[in-house]
């Protein structure tokens, strides 16, 4: 399997995951402190991809931005939460986040190379709109973001969450990756999918 590296950082203990692509590294998500993170890792960073747009996953995509220079890939429906001022105080949060333009739109696709590596997009709602979940079938790794956690799921009461969305997302596009799959969640250990299908409380196979 692929090495990857793994960060924890702000108040919701927020993970990100490096991957050393082919073509170089590629980070999933930017919570707080990931950039510092990179630069003591030695992590010379050439493509930020988001699972989503919520504010403790994107805390330092600005930074990263402005120190790595690299392209910043997003779901079109996550797009607004990191370049248009508002979009969080609108849902009556207070964060300010410094806001930048995305470069790459994302959305559900079977196959699409990322650094010279393939993954399928998946698009599971539910936690949010434009959630994704990042597959690669020959590492048998799953970036999941806030969808499937060890024993959980995401939050579905957050605006745009829906919860039998979210379940049956995971039941079909996720339960079926395969016992083996390495699941790497936003939030807390990571997990597989065949132990998930097991005993996950939420969604029964
Ligand atoms: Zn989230
Ligand atoms: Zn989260």
């Amino acid at each position: 399997m692929i090495a990857y590296r793994s960060f924890t950082g702000g108040i919701f203990e927020t993970n990100c995951y490096a991957l050393e692509a082919p073509e170089g590294w590629m980070l999933f998500d930017a919570p707080e402190g990931a950039c510092d993170w990179l630069v003591k890792q030695k992590i010379e960073l050439r493509l930020l991809l988001l699972t989503h747009g919520h504010v403790d996953h994107i805390q330092d995509v600005a930074r990263i931005k402005q120190h790595f220079g690299c392209p910043i890939g997003v779901h079109k429906e996550s797009a607004p939460m990191i370049s248009e001022s508002g979009f969080f105080r609108e849902f009556g949060f207070q964060f300010e986040i410094e806001l930048v333009e995305p470069d790459l739109l994302i959305e559900a696709t079977p196959s699409r190379d990322f650094l010279g590596l393939d993954f399928e997009v998946l698009d599971v709602p539910g936690h949010c709109p434009g959630s994704l979940c990042f597959f690669s079938r020959e590492n048998e790794l799953l970036v999941g973001g806030d969808v499937l956690f060890a024993g959980g799921v995401g939050r579905w009461d957050l605006p745009g969450g829906d919860g039998e969305l979210l379940f049956a997302g995971i039941r079909e596009k996720l339960y079926s990756l395969g016992e083996n799959v390495v699941v790497l969640p936003g939030h807390g250990p990571s997990t597989t999918i065949g132990a998930e299908r097991r005993s996950n409380p939420f969604v029964r196979p």
